[in-house]
């Protein structure tokens, strides 16, 4: 065991302090759950800790499962006497000499070295490595890794990866006696972090697949779905032995981070079925009327979805649905529905909202609607004062329908809610709120039946991997009459133009959005953004003289985006300049007209939903869409003719990868380390497999202490 990390460990000071300390370890002994403390030399410990964590590392299993982005393919091993320039190769020979110089700049050095391997000489040099000095000597027997090139008569490499080799390994006749992993094989490269170096990480995780990795995956369908074992794929996936088995290590890890994604939902969703609810009769005669006291026609989509949440409402155990729709697709309607249901049936309904101006838009909607049928509803934000509060607090006594932010997680709300009543709770664009949120508003014994709503389009195969404890209804169709927003690329030679039409459309009587991209690629808005913002305003109102620009940015008060907000929507304001955070659900009836620029930093659906702002009464809008990349232009050209958020959606995904679904979703987005969740057919086969096992657990008695201890990791966190 000694000799063995021996050999392979030793590579720069830490690896010779890491071999000595590893040589008496024995890797063995310890279990993945382990901390990784166990296997890092006390006296750089500290430093090391620090930056593993930074990288989510806490245990032997998180090193293990952290996987190299890419490799570098030094598999070529080749004599010195047949090196040809520019090739990339590894190299093993004998030190002849070894030499360290300083040079006239400053603080920098260059360690050379010559090899020899029987065939010829290689010229080797290295820069500001001083610790060489003291591992590499002549004698000592070493492979090199890198590209090679002509310097003078002599072919050199520069910063070559090395390794040091015990076994007698003069010439490259040597090579099936040794076993490297810096060098002579595909070595991963790591994500780069600063202090932590790919070389370092080699080291750690060689010695870390002796571990004892226990098989979780019965064997039926290891075979069935001819996928590596656990251990085998691990080893692969760090120290490929060639490229096919890479690809298989890689399905095999793909399949186990699906599985277990897939398993945890699946869970969730027997539970839930488990979970006794409030019955909630349908009352088909109240609803009817209910529906025809409004001034349009429901779509079939709105229909359909008002029967599967009725339906759901109708059982014995909590409903768990997301309505999805497009802005616009209307879905308030449908939520107003089912609350109707619920609070005829003598029930109270919560409906959370994540930002104040919604809060109070859909506090103005629902009252107007349900008011004549009887309906209590009160509103409860955090700009409700208290005096306001214990008025609606004794006027209303125990309101049917509570309408709020956030605050309804917060203590006053305990006035208003009645846990023994609450029986559905509504959450609008529910990808706002984290887990924990929603979770103290959706609790108790019955539990409350739970419908989300979200505008943000999500692809089938997301959906099916992310929600995977969900069911889901779609608004397709859009309500009868709605003309789409038309569309534009505008190059940027043609501003000025655009400008000018612009100041033509707002004296004719419209309203403008102009919204003006995050500096950060991030959905949070940073102090950065918004002085970018302000600048922008500031140029804008050069550009528009006599007209009534305002700014409006995330991190203004409350109170202040509320005013202007309102203002917006009396018309009190011409063009108002905003970052893309400003709530996507306002309805602002005189806005025809949306500016998007950096219209390439965003996603097609999100471009879509930004569009959503305008276009929601019956006259044409528009969206101008900049970019200060014209590659960008054909990608952005598909908004000029599409008008479906879904399809969007998906095309973000096959364009930009899952990653450009993600930063839609400001919360619950699991990170993925391998899996590409984009082929349905795979996550749809892999969640057919794991539904399959959860329905008889007892025979898998492996997966299940997998699944119980992954539901115990939740527990904890929750
Ligand atoms: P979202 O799905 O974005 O939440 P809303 O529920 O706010 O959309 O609806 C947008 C607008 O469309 C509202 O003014 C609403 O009254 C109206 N609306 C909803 N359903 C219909 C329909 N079937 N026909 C016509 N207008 C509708
Ligand atoms: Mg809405």
């Amino acid at each position: 065991m000694d000799n063995y990390y021996d050999y392979r460990l030793i590579g720069n000071f830490g690896h010779v302090i890491a071999s000595v300390i590893f040589g008496s370890l024995n890797i063995m002994a310890f279990k993945l759950t382990d901390s990784v403390k166990n296997i890092i030399h006390p006296s750089v410990q500290k430093r090391y800790l620090q930056l593993l964590d930074k990288v989510g590392i806490k245990t032997l299993e998180d090193l293990i499962n952290y996987y190299p982005v890419r490799y570098e393919d030094y598999s070529l091993i080749s004599p010195i006497s047949n090196l040809q320039p520019g090739e990339k190769v590894t190299v093993i020979g004998k030190v002849t000499s070894f030499s360290h110089k300083f040079t006239k700049k400053r603080g920098f050095t260059i360690q050379q070295a010559e090899l020899d391997d029987g065939t010829g000489k290689l010229k080797i040099n290295w820069f500001n490595q001083l610790f060489l000095k003291n591992i590499i000597s002549p004698g000592i027997n070493l492979s090199v890794a890198g590209t090679v090139e002509w310097q003078g008569k002599f072919l050199v490499m520069q910063n070559p990866e090395y390794e040091i080799l015990k076994v007698p390994a003069f010439g490259y006749e040597g090579r099936d006696l040794i076993d490297t992993i810096h060098t002579g094989r595909l070595v991963p490269v790591y994500p780069e972090t600063k202090g932590l170096t790919s070389k370092w990480l080699r080291g750690k995780i060689f010695s870390l697949l002796e571990i004892p990795i226990e098989e979780w995956l019965p064997s039926q369908i290891t075979i069935a779905e001819s996928l590596l074992d656990l251990k085998t794929a691990l080893r692969e996936i760090h120290f490929p032995s060639s490229p096919d088995l890479l690809a298989k290590a890689r399905d095999r890890l793909e399949f186990d981070e699906i599985f277990k994604f897939q398993a945890n939902g699946l869970i969730r969703r027997k539970q839930l079925e488990e979970k006794t609810a409030r019955v909630i009769p349908i009352d088909k005669k109240k609803i009817d009327e209910l529906i025809s006291s409004l001034p349009f026609k429901l779509t079939p989509g709105q229909i359909t979805a008002i029967d599967q949440i009725l339906n759901d409402l109708n059982q014995t155990h909590p409903m768990n649905r997301l309505l999805q729709g497009d802005v616009g697709s209307g879905k308030t309607i449908v939520a107003a529905v089912a609350a109707f249901s619920a609070i005829k049936a003598g029930l109270q309904v919560a409906f959370m909202v994540p930002t104040q101006v919604l809060a109070d838009q859909h506090a103005e909607t629902l009252t107007k609607l349900l008011m004549p049928f009887g309906i209590k509803v009160a509103l409860l934000t955090g700009a409700v004062s208290n005096s306001v509060f214990s008025i609606q607090y004794s006027v209303l006594n125990k309101p049917n329908l509570i309408i709020g932010t956030q605050a309804l997680i917060h203590n006053r709300a305990d006035k208003l809610i009645d846990r023994k009543r609450l029986s559905l709770v509504i959450i609008d664009e529910q990808h706002r709120f984290g887990v924990e949120q929603r979770g103290k508003l959706v609790n108790g014994e019955p539990a409350p039946h739970v419908l989300s709503m979200t505008a943000t389009p999500i692809p089938r195969t997301v959906a099916l991997t992310l929600y995977s404890d969900l069911d889901v209804s779609t608004l397709t169709d859009m309500p009868k009459g709605r003309i789409p927003v038309k569309t534009w690329v505008i190059p940027e030679t043609k501003r000025l133009s655009a400008y000018r039409w612009i100041s033509d459309q707002v004296k004719q009587g419209s309203q403008v959005f102009i919204i003006c991209p995050f500096v950060e690629d991030s959905a949070l808005e940073t102090l950065k953004s918004v002085r970018a913002v302000t600048t922008e305003f500031e140029r804008l109102k050069v550009f528009f003289p006599g007209l009534r620009l305002s700014l409006v940015h995330g991190r203004m008060k409350p109170k202040e985006k509320t005013q202007i907000l309102s203002d917006m929507k009396a018309g009190k304001i011409d063009i108002l300049v905003a970052t893309p955070v400003v709530e996507v659900g306002i309805d602002i009836p005189g806005a025809k007209i949306i500016v998007i620029e950096g219209a390439e930093r965003f996603g097609l659906a999100q471009l879509h939903q930004l569009r959503g702002r305008v276009g929601r009464n019956d006259s044409q809008s528009y969206c101008l869409l900049f970019s200060t990349d014209n590659l960008a232009n054909s990608r952005l050209n598909i908004l000029e003719r599409t008008g479906k958020g879904l399809e969007l959606a998906e095309m973000d995904l096959k364009m930009r990868g899952p990653g450009s679904v993600w930063t839609t979703l400001q919360h619950g987005w699991p990170e993925f380390k391998i899996a590409d969740i984009s082929d349905y057919k795979k996550v749809n086969k892999i969640r057919q497999i794991a539904q399959e096992i959860i329905n008889n657990l007892d025979k898998y008695p492996k997966v299940k202490v997998l699944i119980n201890s992954m539901l115990e990791k939740q527990m904890a966190l929750n």
